[in-house]
């Protein structure tokens, strides 16, 4: 059995993923570590077990912590949150786009004094952002669909629960996305 192989989801002690996307999840060994710990309780379990000298555990594909986290307030300045409050989509031509297809723009340009804030930067897909160039969008002759803002934890969260993992144990499904219809 690999490393990468019975992920355990982890849940907040409210029963709630501690993130949605990426998937807050640990490995079976972490998952084990952190019940013999005592900072989790099982919730569910694989059919698979593993074994030591003295004893054999099931191990387990669902642990909520049993104390509860609170989940930072302010999130990180990250590419990878800039691009999650922005749906993985360009701000100017409104396409989807993968992590590694998006850059960030800065709406004012960084030659003119534009800071990197969140309010400053928007994801923007590689043809736009040639096409801005380091312009105002009012040279530029294009659009932006909304203002950035600075986005909180729980914006993000919701953002997140637009993109289901590609992998889902039928364990899991009690706790995740009652609002989005899940394929097998
Ligand atoms: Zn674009």
């Amino acid at each position: 059995m690999g490393t990468l192989g019975n992920p355990a989801l982890v849940l907040n002690a409210d029963f709630r993923p501690l993130s949605y996307y990426p998937l807050s999840l640990w490995s079976w060994q972490d998952a084990i570590k952190a019940v013999f710990l005592e900072r989790v309780s099982i919730i569910e379990n694989y059919d698979k077990e593993v074994h030591s000298p003295s004893l054999t555990i099931k191990i387990p594909s669902v642990i909520a912590l049993k104390d509860y986290i609170t989940l930072w307030r302010s999130p990180a300045f990250t590419r990878f949150n800039v691009f999650l409050r922005d749906n993985f989509s360009c701000q100017y031509c409104h396409g989807k786009f993968l992590a590694n297809e998006l850059t960030f723009d800065h709406l004012i340009p960084k030659c003119i004094g534009g800071k990197t804030t969140w309010t400053n930067v928007v994801s923007a897909c590689t043809s736009c952002n040639v096409k801005k160039g380091r312009r105002l969008l009012k040279y530029a002759n294009m659009n932006l669909e909304k203002f950035p803002v600075k986005p909180n934890s729980e914006r993000l969260q919701q953002n997140g629960r637009n993109f289901p993992p590609n992998y889902l144990h039928e364990s899991w499904r009690d706790y995740l996305y009652w609002d989005i219809e899940l394929e097998n």
